[in-house]
């Protein structure tokens, strides 16, 4: 048990490592490390955080922040951890089209409170993402080409920072902008405003090609994506289905391509821009629909259950076709990597915005997702797939590395961004942490 003192200053739970809850309350999504801090405190509300923060800042320790554990990067040795998953109001004003969100608030169920009024916000694939971790990255959405980042669509953001000062920032105030895309570098984020977009259906879903067709999907999909409008935003994916029962009966064991598709537009014209992808040949699985937005998360189809990942990912500036030659020499069965490739289509709306995101210019984000539990294999695979599409590269996506280590270290996130869009995030952090209080993240050096 901590000090009574200490609890009596929290609304929230707190635990001690020695304490019973412990263990569950620093349980995340990310199950190949964890946080390991002296404290946890369980806040239930903004002020939770400001104690917490305060707390830390008189013990001399840094704060780690988690609100489902997806993004885990710089697990915490000592120091004070966050935890926000109670803070998960959710307010959403259909005549402003915006909600304002708690700090532990879920994609899924932002989705669903948005959807009440026929609108729905700039979420990504997976519903148990948190839209505060996810938007503090970029967040790269089903609908990024039509809409652009996330982070480009923020309000006003309420934070605790390293002084213990509450403070509600809008566009106009210069921390503003540091925060909207940094990670959690500037403090910690209590709540968020949010513009949702007046989309209540999408035409989209997933069409599934057996390995046979698997390098003949790729190819037609690269071409395929020259042609769409930017309110089509899709994904293709190389991977092996586990042979267990929660995949369905014709997936299970197999190596295939998915294709996922998100179309704002009508049916007709969804069915239409679709048809050259049906040429390919015989799907295993083909269920685009019309669907009301609230299904979106069927996409993807992400697992929805805690499991151990790492992930590297370059950002190309075009998809040539020795650059998937490349990719799937190394990824395809027999290769030395395995992996779950994932290839999304960028451009459109997310060449624009004022959120420090790194490397707009981008045509496609190419992910290579591995099972953390490889061990030492893991950074050996994440660098031959880097060495491989490196004449392509313009930059790395910080919301799709997963890993400790090497994958969260300063050079890897300073890739993150151009470098003079790092360099001014530097030195605001030496303005506004300059004892980088906000360490356990993907850390963005305090520099003058
Ligand atoms: C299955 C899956 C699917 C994904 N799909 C997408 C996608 O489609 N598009 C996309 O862009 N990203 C996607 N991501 C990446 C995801 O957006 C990031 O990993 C994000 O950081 C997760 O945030 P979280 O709060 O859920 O995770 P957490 O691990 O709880 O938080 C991650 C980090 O975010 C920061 N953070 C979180 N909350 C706060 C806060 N209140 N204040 C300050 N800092 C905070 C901290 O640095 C923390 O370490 C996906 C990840 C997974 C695992």
């Amino acid at each position: 048990m901590t000090d009574t003192a200490t609890h009596s200053n929290f609304a929230g739970p707190i635990f001690a490592p020695v304490d019973d809850g412990y263990a569950e309350e620093i349980a995340g999504f990310q199950t190949a490390y964890t946080h390991s801090p002296s404290l946890v405190v369980g806040a239930m509300h903004a002020e939770d955080v400001r104690a917490g923060v305060e707390y830390a800042a008189r013990h001399g320790l840094a704060v780690a922040v988690q609100a489902t554990g997806h993004g885990l990067s710089v697990a915490a040795d000592g120091g004070v951890l966050i935890t926000t998953g109670r803070m998960d109001k959710i307010a959403v004003d259909p005549q402003a089209r915006t909600a304002r969100i708690g700090a532990g608030v879920r994609a899924g169920a932002l989705v669903e409170a948005a959807a009440r009024y026929g609108l729905a916000p700039l979420n990504g694939s997976s519903p148990s993402v948190g839209m505060v971790g996810y938007v503090l990255g970029g967040g790269l959405g089903l609908m990024a080409r039509e809409f652009g980042y996330a982070a480009d669509h923020v309000r006003s953001i309420d934070l605790v920072t390293a002084d213990g000062r509450m403070r509600s920032l809008t566009p106009e105030d210069e921390l503003f902008w540091a925060v909207s895309g940094s990670g959690g570098n500037f403090g910690v984020v209590t709540g968020l405003e949010l513009d949702l977009v007046p989309v209540a259906e999408i035409f989209g879903g997933q069409l599934v090609f057996d390995t046979p067709l698997v390098d003949a999907a790729l190819a037609a999909w690269r071409e395929w994506t020259a042609t769409v409008p930017t309110a089509l935003t899709s994904t293709v994916a190389v991977v092996t289905y586990p042979d267990i029962a929660p995949v369905p009966e014709p997936l299970r064991g197999k190596h295939a391509a998915s294709i996922r598709v998100a179309f704002t537009g009508s049916v007709a014209d969804g069915e239409a821009l679709v048809a050259p992808l049906r040429e390919i040949g015989d799907r295993l699985h083909d269920d685009l629909r019309a669907m009301p937005y609230a299904e979106s998360h069927t996409i993807h189809s992400d697992p929805p259950f805690p499991h151990a990942y790492a992930a590297t990912n370059a950002l190309l500036s075009e998809l040539e076709p020795r650059a998937l030659a490349a990719l799937r020499a190394l990824t395809a069965p027999g290769g030395s990597v395995d992996a779950v490739v994932d290839i999304r289509h960028l451009g459109g709306a997310l060449r624009q915005g004022n959120a420090p995101v790194g490397w707009r210019e981008a045509d496609y984000i190419v992910r290579v997702i591995t099972d953390a539990s490889e061990g030492d294999a893991v950074p050996d695979s994440h660098a031959a797939v880097r060495e491989a599409l490196a004449p392509w590269t313009i930059g790395h996506s910080l919301n799709f590395l997963y890993g400790a280590g090497a994958a969260a270290n300063a050079t890897q996130t300073a890739h993150g961004y151009a470098p003079e869009v790092y360099a001014r995030l530097a030195a605001m952090k030496a303005k506004y942490d300059p004892h980088n209080m906000f360490r356990f993240n993907r850390n963005i050096t305090p520099q003058r």
